[in-house]
């Protein structure tokens, strides 16, 4: 009897042992099957994983930024790569990493501007940007934004006679106490670059400031007081802005609709505008042109 008993027990164990192997394989290929089934994600509809050296201070919840009522007249969103220029020099200082790497040269950037003309582009401002998302301008297919950090010389020098050239329309950002230095415009040659009709100016704050996290009192006087400076300095309207280091945050963002800027951009990867990222619009690095004016077109019509 005790002998069968044993016999039995073993039995019942083994066969345990059997069907518990069983059942994790039919759960494991179940889970499996879930996980390769899954809908795609919110995102990956439409916008591009981000490359990881594209992406600068973006650790917002931009979810906490979308409208909190849904708009009267319904709002689009469109496909515009606003591209993001520093420098447009030929660099002299071979050892200058940060102004090699931050640099798009003349040439390189007039194949740019070629291939933007030859294949039909339009450009705009980014103050065009509210209205085209609003529909009240209808911007083709094949539309572009350009843009210029900073307030460079260089951009006076070397981007401004090409701009003119080729009769394109460009938006740069300026640091208002940077105004005049060495190696910045003056204020007789960014009141020029403003008359033209060709450039739109808006503000980068007072002293390149980071605005993330910041003090309330500081990024309201550098995000106030450098619109106001700047307007009484060219005797225009700046309407748009562009975050020092692409570093922004909700706080940021509700002094620059109380002081009445109808958009900023941000250094987020991407080129789908929506109405949601009105005040962190994405953009992309020159550099992701690669040249040429093929590679430049071939970017344009790839990217997403
Ligand atoms: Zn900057």
């Amino acid at each position: 009897m005790v002998k069968n008993k044993i016999i039995f027990l073993k039995y019942v164990r083994s066969h345990y042992l059997i069907v518990t192997v069983l059942l994790g394989i039919v759960m494991g290929l179940g889970l499996a099957y879930l996980y390769l089934k899954r809908p795609p994600s919110k995102n990956g509809s439409f916008i591009d994983p981000i490359p990881p050296h594209y992406i600068v201070h973006t650790h917002v919840n931009t979810n906490a930024f979308l409208p909190k009522i849904s708009p009267v007249v319904p709002l689009n969103k469109v496909d515009l790569p606003i591209i993001m220029y520093h420098y447009v020099e030929y660099v002299k200082d071979k050892n200058d990493t940060i102004r090699q790497r931050l640099d798009t040269n003349p040439y390189t950037f007039e194949e740019e501007l070629k291939a933007i003309n030859d294949n039909g582009y339009t450009t705009y401002f980014v103050k065009e940007i509210p209205e085209i998302l609003e529909g009240k301008i209808k911007a083709p297919a094949k539309s572009v934004v350009l843009t210029f950090d900073d307030g460079y010389e260089d951009f006076y020098t070397d981007a401004f006679p090409l701009i003119k050239k080729y009769h394109v329309k460009a938006t740069i950002y300026i640091i208002y106490d940077f105004i005049g230095r060495p190696n910045f415009m003056n204020a007789k040659e960014l009141k020029e670059v403003a008359d033209s009709g060709l450039v739109e100016v808006g503000s980068h704050t007072l002293d390149h400031a980071y605005l993330k996290k910041a003090k309330l009192a500081y990024a309201t006087s550098q995000i106030v007081n450098s619109k106001k400076d700047l307007e009484n300095l060219l005797g225009l309207k700046v309407e748009t802005f562009a975050y020092p280091f692409g570093a922004f945050d909700e706080q940021a963002i509700n002094i620059l609709k109380e002081a009445s800027y109808s958009a900023a951009v941000s250094e987020i990867y991407g080129s789908v505008q929506t109405p949601d990222n009105l005040y962190f619009l994405s953009r992309i690095r020159s550099g992701f042109f690669a040249g040429s004016e093929a590679n430049t077109l071939k970017a344009l019509q790839t990217v997403r």
